[in-house]
């Protein structure tokens, strides 16, 4: 499998993304029309090669992002928005897996589930 330009495309699309993206939220991004399938495939194929990164929330919600550019998330259970946040806690915790299991952590990725403010807000209402 080669790096084509759409493939290319893609990539410099989650390059400059300020957080993770979903499929569609790509496909709208791109300066060029390309069907959905073609977008899968480039997004298997940069994450197989490790250029980029995926999370999923459920079975169909999935968000992709460039290697170890975001690590922690706060997903939205009813919008499904996700936002990223800046406070790493894992220091700590890396402290107790190394000691209690000897392994060894290379990366990291932590996420909140729940309600954004918006969200949140129209609920109490
Ligand atoms: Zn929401
Ligand atoms: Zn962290």
């Amino acid at each position: 499998m080669q790096f084509t330009k759409k493939r290319q495309m893609i990539y410099e699309v989650l390059k400059k993304a300020d957080k993770p993206l979903r499929t569609e939220q790509i496909k709208k991004r791109l300066n060029e029309k390309m069907n959905l399938s073609t977008v899968y495939r480039a997004l298997d194929f940069l994450e197989e090669k490790n250029y980029i990164e995926s999370a999923s929330f459920g079975k169909t919600v999935r968000f992709f992002f460039c290697k170890n550019r975001f690590k922690h998330f706060l997903y939205c259970e009813r919008c499904s928005d996700i936002q990223i946040f800046d406070v790493c806690a894992a220091k700590a915790l890396e402290e107790v897996v190394l000691k209690e299991h000897r392994f060894q952590i290379n990366s990291h990725i932590f996420y909140f589930t729940g309600l954004c403010e918006k969200c949140k807000g129209d609920k109490e209402k």
